[in-house]
């Protein structure tokens, strides 16, 4: 039995960065005029409460979503008017990254707080959308979005909140493993599609069943745009995510873009009695294959602002590498 509910997490630093890439990456790909199948491998419960009780025992939001919004709310005023670099960090050699207002916000975040506070009453933010309610909200009528998920919970909270929308035969809900399920989806009939792949990794055979799901998903479609979020943690399998999935996309002859979000140190702490302290997720990383061309430049102007807000001790950095 799984016991990750995303509903602890919803809304934390990982969720700030692969939601805020989601949207980007969306908001490009929704412009063209064919028809886009999104694939949500591990889509979760779909629509989560920050003021719930799993949210409220984790507090993970309020170094996420909810200490972006308070930022902008203080209304701090910039402190570096520094060109967009590829790698940076809070206070460290290469130059203390600018704390945004909403003037100078860089456009991808305004989109994501835009997607969240869709979900709310002014001034309210109560309702963190989830993968399956942020792509749904941004898809055309000729769209498709297909959702996997195993939780025995979260798939009735899911379907659920789906029926809600009566998006019909748009949005499909189904209780299959989403590495597994994709197969025979690929290639979609308008043969363009968005793959996003965001496991828990509550099993550590996951990281390699991420890597075997966008092998064999390049091989049946390679001109998807496939993204995976991954965790960066002191583990070997953690750090083999990106470099996988790099050759992957350099054998077939992809463009890729990495980008990782670093918001402290990931060593354990002792406080002062000795006891060891867990750190909590350090940092994530978003790897895409055939991303958006606009995406890297998107990138390169959201993710020091997300350091300077989000940055929780000297370690705080960011990086985006593409190539292809
Ligand atoms: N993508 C969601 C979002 O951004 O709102 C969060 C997803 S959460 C990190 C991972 C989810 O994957 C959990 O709800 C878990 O139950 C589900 N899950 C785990 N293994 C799975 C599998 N093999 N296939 C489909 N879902 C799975």
């Amino acid at each position: 039995m799984f016991s990750y509910r995303h509903a602890f997490h919803a809304g934390n630093h990982a969720d700030v960065l692969k939601h805020t890439v989601l949207v980007a990456m969306l908001q490009h790909l929704l412009q063209k005029d064919t028809a886009l199948t999104v694939f949500d491998t591990h889509a979760g419960a779909g629509l989560y409460r920050l003021d719930g009780d799993y949210a409220e025992t984790s507090g993970e939001a309020a170094n996420g979503f909810m200490r972006l919004v308070k930022e902008l709310e203080n209304g701090t005023p910039a402190t570096s008017t520094e060109a967009p670099a590829t790698k940076g960090s809070a206070a460290g050699k290469v130059k203390t990254p600018a704390k945004p207002t909403l003037d100078d916000l860089a456009p991808a975040l305004k989109a994501y707080l835009e997607m969240v506070a869709s979900f709310n009453n002014k001034g309210s933010h109560k309702v963190y959308p989830g993968s399956p309610f942020i792509i749904q909200r941004l898809l055309g009528d000729r769209d498709k979005l297909k959702l996997f998920e195993i939780h025995p919970t979260d798939i009735k909270t899911l379907a659920a909140n789906i029926a809600q929308l009566e998006a019909g035969r748009q949005v499909a809900v189904l209780r299959e493993d989403g590495f597994e399920g994709i197969k025979k989806f690929l290639p979609p009939p308008a043969r363009r599609a968005l793959v996003f792949c965001d496991p828990s990794y509550e099993i550590k055979n996951d990281y390699l069943r991420v890597v075997a799901m966008v092998a064999d998903s390049l091989t049946r479609f390679a001109t998807g745009t496939y993204a995976v979020w991954y965790p960066i943690i002191p583990r070997p399998e953690a750090h083999d995510v990106p470099r996988k999935l790099k050759t992957l996309a350099t054998k077939a002859g992809r463009s890729w873009l990495n980008a990782t979000l670093t918001v402290k140190n990931s060593k354990l702490l002792s406080d002062e009695a000795g006891d060891v302290k867990r750190p909590g997720l350090p940092a994530s990383g978003m790897f895409i294959i055939n991303p958006p061309h606009t995406l890297k430049a998107a990138l390169q102007l959201a993710l020091p602002q997300l350091v300077a807000v989000l940055g929780q001790d000297q370690h705080a950095t960011f990086s985006v590498d593409a190539g292809g």
